[in-house]
């Protein structure tokens, strides 16, 4: 199984980078009758796909293509609930004072280089209402697992063949992830499934027809047209000259081959032999939801972003939906949450791990009065950030400034 075929001529060491040019070319291949037009930006073609028939079927991995199949269902594995500890809820949160809501808001407006910062310091408040937005986020870390074929050029490494044994299902290959709820992926070669093939791209010889002269070492001369000389107008009267740019010759050794007319094959980096196995490809994936409870009118993208209290956090195999938590509507985003996660990632993956948890983020509504409107704006987050989209001094050119 082991040994390794050479068919065809030894390899040979030109390549797109060879120096020693030749007048004659070496390829043994298919040539055009005639030069090719010089083309600086030919482009080498596509390596040759192999035949799946090459390449034994390997038990277990009959369906393995050379393309990465869909994810292996894994197997059945224990559905362990844990019972949900009562977590400890610290759901006090701090209030906005009026100084601290102006201040906030001063801020604010020195962010933002048009504002006019008189209404921020002679606006009156009239109330400041606080409450609370809560966070909810679940993570699913799951592990998914696909095979192809795969294949790299053989330069003599060690092969791990049928010889040593069967090989191991793609679910009984141990690979841990780095971290936890961090996304990853891996590339494993799965053992006893290797073998050494002649390479299908350049049937072992190791070098290809070169993809600028075709095989013939020179090209024609762009200059001349392959003529060898040109005409030239000089003192009212056409005169023909030797072609500078090839001599007189009509054609050119070819640049990238150097005249052999051939290149090293970049399937089998010029060994002529390939090494075929199956790989495995396992992909670690943190799947990741939330949602945000919020009463008043801020926006809740930005409570997901703001700093807030940590009132529950749990990680276990699989958790249980939040059930008993103070607020309704967290315990029914988890529910929720918690049940998309099950149906979406338990069959498909095998799930490590799961966690989830609740912040509380602090929003308190500024109602105020400033010259004879009445108007409001918002501080939340414990970094008191601001949310105030009726300014009334937007603009300091003159606009709205009274
Ligand atoms: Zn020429
Ligand atoms: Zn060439
Ligand atoms: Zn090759």
């Amino acid at each position: 199984m082991a040994a390794a075929p050479m068919m065809g001529g030894q390899p040979t060491n030109q390549g797109y980078g060879a120096t020693s040019a030749v007048d004659t070319p070496t390829f043994q291949g298919d040539i055009p009758g005639e030069d090719v037009a010089e083309n600086p930006n030919a482009q080498p073609s596509q390596p040759t796909a192999p035949s799946l028939d090459q390449l034994q079927a390997v038990s277990g991995y009959e369906a393995v293509s050379f393309n990465e199949g869909s994810a292996i269902p894994p197997p059945s594995y224990a559905e362990a609930v844990t019972p949900q500890a009562a977590p400890t809820m610290n759901t006090a949160v701090p209030r906005v004072t009026e100084e601290q809501a102006r201040a906030a808001l001063l801020d604010h407006v020195s962010q933002n280089c048009c504002y006019g910062k008189s209404a921020a310091q002679d606006l009156v408040f009239t109330s400041i209402e606080p409450s609370s937005a809560f966070h909810y986020t679940l993570e699913t870390f799951g592990e998914s697992r696909s095979t192809s074929w795969a294949m790299e050029p053989y330069m003599g490494q060690p092969i791990d063949t049928a010889m040593t044994g069967p090989a191991p299902g793609p679910w009984d290959i141990s690979a841990e992830p780095r971290t936890l709820f961090n996304s990853e992926s891996r590339h494993v070669e799965v053992p006893h499934t290797a073998s050494i093939k002649p390479c299908h791209n350049c049937f072992a010889r190791g070098h290809i027809r070169c993809h600028h002269c075709h095989g013939r070492g020179r090209v024609r001369c762009n200059s001349c047209h392959g003529s060898g000389h040109k005409r030239v107008h000089r003192d009212g009267q056409q005169h023909q000259e030797h072609c500078n740019w090839c001599h007189g010759h009509g054609r050119k050794r070819c640049f990238v081959c150097h005249g052999h007319g051939q290149i090293g094959c970049p399937v089998c980096s010029r060994q002529g032999n390939v090494k075929w196995y199956i790989r495995l490809t396992i992909k670690w994936e943190n799947h990741k939801s939330d949602h945000v409870v919020e009463r008043t009118s801020l926006p809740g993208h930005l409570i997901a972003g703001a700093q807030g209290q940590l009132a529950f956090r749990d990680e276990q195999f699989r958790v249980a939906p939040v059930n008993n938590f103070p607020e309704p509507a967290v315990n029914q985003a988890s529910q929720q949450l918690v049940g998309q996660h099950t149906g979406n990632y338990f069959n498909s993956e095998r799930v490590l791990k799961q966690r989830h948890q609740v912040r509380i983020v602090p929003v308190a509504t500024a109602h105020y009065q400033w010259k004879n409107s009445l108007s409001q704006f918002w501080v939340f987050g414990f970094e008191n950030r601001v949310y105030a989209p009726d300014y009334p001094q937007k603009c300091c050119c003159g606009c709205t400034i009274l």
